[in-house]
């Protein structure tokens, strides 16, 4: 049967991570953390099963969680989603990212990507028959160039998708870019989806800048989020989009035949810790310090950091090693080192990517002092 999806093989994440565990290698690859979840989160999820909320949740997602959500935004970011029509919790944010493009995507529609990006986006354009137009971010900044995005705008321009803080670069959008992005979208009627997983993971003091704060913007978006970073819980699967009442509507549609609705003690729990702690404040201090610290621990090493505002990503620039192409190198590191990173090229297309590897930093301690041992004798 010929493929759906020709040009795209295996994810990288599930690639590296099964090198890692196959060379007993030090896993700073795919992105999620060594170390557990708070344990009352498994506690409330294991409280809420006992209750015997084991059936289906509402297709919408469980109330108590769009309601602690709606709050939560609003405090944050100054928009108010309605938690009755404008709230859908989703299986991640993969499926809230493949739910949403489904809803508005058609055959021949373009879609704006900024690349380097998420592995999913261009296959979820592309099983709904849309085309990706890429606008490049480049090296070593990788900023928005507003010119090029003006330029790649066409009347047939669906919608644009963007990722702050972005994973693999760690860098954000700032206030200035979002006032851009609603200048660049005057009169046109393309939507915006804004992949915000890892909107509270900023550093140095930034503030992120939400879709939802810019009324212009919030108006024609899809915000999505994921519960999975914020709460070391990446296995849990459980995301949410808020968008304005007809555009919920329409990723309702799709989402109730993707997964119809998500496991239901789990949301329960969520609820729980959104409303407690909507701010989430303690996580950006905890993750400032391990990037940090991973930066200290290689500034011995011939790797060049790049600047990461944000995620738990670090990017750094290998060519005082060598200029072997990023996919040889971080299979090299893996090989002869013992450290397990994300080439840059399967988030590219059509551009060379140059001497670039990603490391996540979510480890122990103990882990990212162990990888940066190997990582200063490459
Ligand atoms: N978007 C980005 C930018 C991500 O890095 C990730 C996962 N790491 C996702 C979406 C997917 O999130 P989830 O695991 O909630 O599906
Ligand atoms: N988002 C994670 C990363 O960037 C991985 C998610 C996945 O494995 N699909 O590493």
């Amino acid at each position: 049967i010929p493929s759906k999806l020709p040009s795209t093989g295996v994810s990288i994440f599930t690639v590296m991570t099964r090198l890692a565990n196959e060379h007993s290698a030090i896993n700073l690859s795919q992105g999620f953390p060594d170390f557990d979840c708070a344990p009352e989160l498994v506690e409330a999820v294991a409280r809420h099963m006992r209750a015997g909320h084991n059936q289906y949740a509402p297709m919408q997602g469980v109330l108590a969680l769009r309601e602690a959500l709606s709050a939560k935004i609003e405090r944050l970011y100054g928009r108010r989603y309605d938690p009755a029509t404008e709230i859908t919790i989703t299986s991640g944010a993969t499926e809230g990212i493949f739910s949403t493009l489904t809803a508005f995507v058609r055959p021949g529609d373009e879609v704006i990507l900024f690349q380097p990006c998420y592995d999913s986006y261009a296959p979820a354009v592309l099983l709904n028959g849309g085309t990706p137009v890429f606008v490049t971010l480049r090296f070593p900044d990788y900023r928005v160039d507003w010119d090029e995005v003006r330029r790649a705008l066409t009347p047939r321009t669906r919608l644009l998708l963007i990722n702050s803080p972005h994973n693999p670069t760690g860098t954000m959008l700032s206030a200035d870019d979002m006032r851009e992005l609603a200048r660049v979208l005057e009169g046109t009627d393309a939507l915006v989806v804004g992949d915000e997983v890892y909107e509270h993971i900023l550093f140095d003091g930034r503030r992120h800048e939400s879709l939802a704060r810019y009324p212009e913007l919030a108006d024609r978006s899809v915000v999505i989020s994921s519960f999975g970073k914020t709460y070391h819980t990446t296995g849990w699967k459980v995301g949410y989009c808020a968008a304005p009442q007809p555009l919920s509507a329409e990723i309702q549609r799709v989402h109730q035949f993707v997964t119809f609705a998500v496991n239901a003690a789990i949301q329960l729990a969520y609820a729980e810790i959104v409303a407690r702690d909507p701010l989430a404040a303690d996580l950006a201090p905890f993750y400032q310090a391990k990037r940090d610290r991973f930066l200290k621990l290689i500034e011995g090493s011939r790797l060049r950091p790049l600047t990461c505002e944000g995620t738990y990503f670090q990017l750094v620039d290998y060519s005082a090693i060598t200029t072997e192409r990023d996919a040889d190198f971080a299979r090299s590191l893996l090989r002869e080192h013992g450290v397990a990173s994300i080439p840059i090229s399967p988030f590219l297309s059509g551009v060379e990517p140059g001497t670039v590897l990603r490391f996540c930093f979510a480890k122990r301690d103990e882990t990212l002092e162990r990888a940066a041992e190997r990582l200063r004798r490459v």
